[in-house]
């Protein structure tokens, strides 16, 4: 039988200050109180506020709802030590709190964490909190939905055929009035009518279900020996409680997710704890979401942007209530307000798009080992091409690190090798190696899958005209503008302009003159359907897997064997598992290389290996080619003997003679502003006013590589620090210290990703 109330709290309407039952009436002097609220927004800190005399103070962590420049706002009651901002108002001139909403508290460990975030990244402790209180929705009251269930018929009723039905389809089990009508196959004004004579009797439930619990009894795979190993080193921790991180190192289909889940099942052995599972791209992961299911009975709780209102404030409240048992989520996951986490599983810890790069710019598989840190959990950061971050805290003993060598089961890692492109080169206008044709030849001949891999978007990614030179550019932007042939159109990918693709040229008006330049995944797909007639083909790429379902669906056909050859951007890399997919081919393998930023080749590396293990993870083994330009480059060099570890040694050695994160720390400082003369201005106040600290140097400012975005012009410095760590304290006493231009944006990125 269903809960009555779902987990919603009682209706706030009527309630007042003191109905929270978690306060301790004696503990408090009954004298007006000071109460520092976290209101999220960016704030220096917190504000005061007063609570009328007899009123219990709400401790630390109860969400409140007060005055603010003549509206109202929710807040967080904050910790006294917290930073005020300003300085302190007498009582007698704070505005009193409204209202204390009827909510769980906001854990110990969450606040902490949300003042280190905001430490650690310079934001202000508002912008944090405005992460964790991400469902506006979730605070208000939940609706609730009249449901019915059977009661004695009143006396001397009259029973129409159509209500006499509608009593046949009635029980114990609340249902609505439409379930009703629809089950007894009458009319909804049938079931309002016997409700009103008092035949149904009605209960209000909220709208919000709770979620299934996870079944962690249910029987899962065999272990192989060396999963086993692994596993029991993460249960024993989970078992134990307290921080632990682990970096579970294993090769793509070796069987990461089941020895992870062996410690989500651990750690749900006790009736309160929680899980949470941070994925790349919770878009992408329809079969990590079936697997779940399969194992545990029940879908797990996700939690993305793009989840509709209503799922956001069911999710939110289910797991500050504790009802929400595991949580898979993309990056924000992490400031979701979890009563008592138990284990944090990263997958995917090398993923770039764990670095959130807008508001408060965090580095999510960082912050979720501060995460765990606080919660007193284990965590375990899950990939077949860890970050170099995570192997030097590896190496140096602060992880422990746990290797999984072998592919499940009969599977073997895929053969790896090169096409030349110096010397095998693609026909005139073409991109597949004749070496790479006849490969696909064969495996479409044999019943088996290609994937092609290509991160580009589009047809073609600059468009010129012949006749004038012109370059088709962004009105806004410093980009060119890639064209998208299936939508006969040329998009911006940096703002998302777009405009009909034109038949003359913008410049000179010259018809038919316009040609597309290099290649991207549409053009891909042209050169492919021409080459392989009848195969079955798709594209996956943002632009074609709109939503979740559309992206199953593809994701689905392939797995069932109902397409020859998938063609895709980074979106194919994401741990899929397509059984009789047997050849990749690598299109470019040196385009990642260029632009040469600090992790270029990481990057590379990490993102071929990743595509490279989609082939051969059933019984057939794999190939993977890789068309490239420089074969002696030590990615690909790496990539072809299998040999990661030395690739990743000299690495390492590299940043460590540089002292280049992780062994010294990065800053970057970008400007932007509509005007040009006021960002140069402001660039060069800040480096005239750079301090002078031994092992720290200042450079900078100079253009960005994106130099506009959005009609904003862009200047970057960065901060170079010799030691890891302690150029936060710097930057911010630097940046505050120095005047600030009106119109002028500042964005500080600690530990940056991203060098445009
Ligand atoms: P990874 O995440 O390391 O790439 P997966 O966890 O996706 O690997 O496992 C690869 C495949 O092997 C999956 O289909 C998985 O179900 C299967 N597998 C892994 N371990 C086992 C096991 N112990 N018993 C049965 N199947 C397994
Ligand atoms: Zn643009």
């Amino acid at each position: 039988m269903l809960p009555v109330s779902g987990t919603a709290p009682p209706p706030t309407g009527q309630h007042s200050l003191t109905d929270q039952a978690n306060f301790d009436l004696n503990d408090s002097d009954m004298q007006p109180a000071r109460v520092q609220v976290l209101l999220p927004l960016p704030l220096k800190g917190v504000l005061d506020y007063r609570l009328p005399a007899n009123e219990p103070v709400p401790p630390p962590g109860t969400l409140v709802q007060v005055p603010l420049s003549g509206r109202s706002a929710v807040g967080v009651v904050w910790d006294e030590s917290a930073d005020r901002g300003g300085k302190q108002l007498p009582l007698e001139k704070l505005k009193p709190i409204e209202k204390i909403l009827p909510l769980p508290l906001f854990a110990d460990d969450l606040r902490k964490f949300i003042d280190w975030v905001a430490t650690y990244t310079l934001s202000s402790p508002g912008a944090v909190l405005r992460m964790a209180l991400s469902s506006p929705a979730a605070l208000a009251e939940v609706p609730m939905r009249t449901h019915y269930i059977k009661c004695d018929v009143p006396e001397g009723l009259r029973l129409t055929a159509a209500r006499q039905s509608v009593l046949d389809a009635v029980d114990d089990t609340p249902a609505t009035g439409a379930q009703l009508a629809e089950r007894a196959g009458v009319s909804a004004a049938v079931v309002s009518g016997l409700a009103k004579a008092g035949a149904l009797q009605a209960i209000e439930i909220s709208v919000d279900q709770p979620f299934g619990l996870p079944d962690a009894t249910i029987e899962g795979p065999l272990l192989s020996e060396e999963q086993e190993t692994a596993s029991q080193a993460i249960r024993d921790c989970v078992w134990e409680g307290g921080f632990k991180p682990f970096l579970l190192d294993g090769i793509t289909g070796s069987g990461k997710t089941e020895v992870y889940f062996e410690g989500l099942i651990e750690a749900l052995k006790e009736d309160d704890t929680q899980v949470l599972v941070l994925v790349p791209e919770i878009a992408l992961t329809s079969q990590w979401l079936t697997r779940f299911e399969t194992r545990f009975g029940t879908r797990p709780v996700v939690w993305h942007s793009d989840i509709g209102i209503a799922a956001r404030r069911r999710a939110w409240r289910s797991v500050a209530s504790g009802q929400a048992r595991v949580v898979v989520g993309a990056r924000s996951a992490l400031f979701l307000p979890f009563k008592k986490l138990a284990f944090i599983t990263v997958d995917e810890e090398h993923d770039p798009s764990f670095k959130q790069e807008e508001g408060v710019l965090y580095h999510a598989r960082d912050m979720a080992i501060v995460r765990a840190k606080l919660a007193a959990c284990p965590i375990v950061l899950a990939s077949a091409t860890p970050s170099l971050e995570t192997l030097v805290n590896a190496d140096s003993g602060k992880y422990e690190k746990l290797v999984l060598r072998e592919r499940f089961g009969a599977a073997v890692l895929p053969a790896m090798k090169a096409i030349d492109l110096r010397v095998s080169a693609p026909g005139a206008g073409q991109w597949l190696a004749p070496k790479l044709v006849s490969a696909m030849q064969e495996t479409i001949t044999n019943g088996e899958q290609v994937m092609l891999f290509l991160n580009r978007r589009g047809y073609a990614p600059l468009t010129l005209c012949r006749t004038c030179g012109h370059r088709i550019e962004c009105p806004s932007c410093s980009t060119w503008l890639v064209e998208h042939r299936f939508r006969k159109e040329l998009q911006c990918h940096q703002c998302g302009f777009v405009r009909p693709s034109p038949d003359a040229c913008p410049e000179c008006q010259t018809e038919d003159s316009l040609v597309a330049c290099g290649p991207g995944v549409e053009r891909l797909f042209e050169e492919v359907s021409n080459q392989f007639e009848g195969a079955r083909i798709a594209v996956m790429t943002s632009d074609t897997m709109t939503n979740p379902r559309l992206t199953a669906e593809m994701v689905g056909q392939i797995a069932d064997g109902e397409l020859d050859i998938v063609i895709g951007t980074q979106i194919v890399t994401k741990g899929y598992h397509f059984p009789n997919l047997t050849l990749v081919g690598v299109i470019d393998a040196d385009l990642g290389l260029r632009g040469g930023d600090l992790r270029a080749g990481e990057r590379t590396y990490q993102q071929l290996v990743q595509v490279a293990g989609r082939a051969g993870r059933a019984d057939k083994p794999g190939t993977v080619y890789l068309q490239t330009y420089e074969p002696e480059h030590p990615v690909v060099r790496a990539l072809l003997s299998g040999d990661g570890e030395t690739f990743m040694q000299a690495e390492q050695e590299a940043r460590q003679r540089y002292s280049m994160p992780p062994y010294g720390q990065l800053t970057s400082i970008i400007l932007s502003g509509v005007d040009i003369a006021a960002v140069v201005d402001q660039g060069r106040l800040l480096a005239t006013s750079a301090p002078n600290i031994e092992g720290v140097a200042f450079m900078g400012p100079a253009p960005a590589p994106l130099s506009r975005v959005r009609g904003m012009h862009r200047m970057r410095l960065l901060v170079h620090g010799q030691k890891r760590g302690g150029l936060q304290p710097i930057v911010r006493e630097w940046v505050t210290r120095t005047r600030q231009i009106k119109g002028v944006k500042i964005k500080i990125d600690i530990d940056p990703y991203s060098f445009l």
